[in-house]
């Protein structure tokens, strides 16, 4: 970590899921290390497929300038202290019919078992996520018809190591991350970039790594390696919300030399 040129960023992104969290839990070296770059002055940014219900407490209690949900359906910031405005990809309505007509199939899919949604679908405002590996234990046979019927029905579909995620809309993590820096820092794509570094885990960060040059990986990360195209510049030793610990140390000890 102490090679990595970190420079004069200033914005962290950071995936939430194994990157902050680890075996679920957030560590207090991990809440530590966030509270320490904010106090920095470096605008962290949570990026995460979790549910708005998740973002609306991320943002209201953590030391956050945005959080970005549903994986890139929309970014919450706080306009006061008490007063969260939420920003979505297309417009909310929108949105709310589609996953309604998403929900419709699922329940009406015809399939030889019956696929249950996530436990917490009704803190979703725009995804669908069909629980496989959560509470449920589906085959990966039941898991592949189920991903290649809602695929039948035109429907994005990506498979977390929980959930199927399902939605419609041309975003991802990586097209709201831009959307934000334009929007909320008021940069242009290059000096965003230029400005930003990223730390995630797993493929459904790739979009992030392919667009932001200083991308960081937690070292949980190796195992994903081989299927991933766009890959982290740096990886820590540390794994999950102790490696992102690690990066925060580095970036601030560098910070501290360089006045
Ligand atoms: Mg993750």
């Amino acid at each position: 970590m102490d090679n990595v040129a970190f420079g004069g960023a200033d914005i962290l992104f950071t995936d939430v899921d194994d990157t902050l969290t680890t075996g679920g839990q957030l560590l207090p070296e991990t809440y530590l290390a966030l509270c320490k770059l904010a106090a920095a002055g470096i605008r962290v940014v949570p990026v995460t497929g979790g549910c708005a219900g998740w973002c609306d407490q991320i943002i209201r209690t953590w030391p956050v300038a945005a959080v970005i949900g549903e994986g890139g359906a929309f970014y919450a910031h706080r306009t006061a202290p008490q007063t969260v405005r939420w920003h979505y990809w297309d417009n909310q309505a929108s949105h709310r019919e589609d996953q309604t007509k998403i929900l419709a199939a699922v329940a009406a899919l015809e399939l030889d078992f019956k696929p249950e949604l996530a436990s917490d679908q009704a803190f979703r405002y725009v995804d669908v996520a069909v629980d496989y590996n959560q509470q449920q234990a589906l085959s990966p046979e039941q898991v592949k018809s189920l991903h290649d019927a809602l695929v039948a029905h035109g429907f994005n579909v990506r498979q977390s190591s929980i959930h199927l995620n399902v939605w419609l809309g041309d975003f991802d993590k990586s097209t709201m991350a831009i959307r934000v820096g334009r929007e909320l820092f008021d940069l242009e794509l290059s000096a965003l970039q230029a400005r930003s570094v990223f730390i995630g885990d797993a493929p459904n960060d790739e979009s992030m790594f392919r667009n932001f040059p200083l991308s960081i990986g937690v070292a949980n990360i190796h195992r994903h390696l081989p299927v991933m195209a766009h890959k982290p510049v740096a990886i820590t030793s540390e794994r999950s919300g102790l490696g992102f610990a690690e990066m925060a140390e580095a970036w601030l000890r560098l910070r501290a030399s360089l006045g």
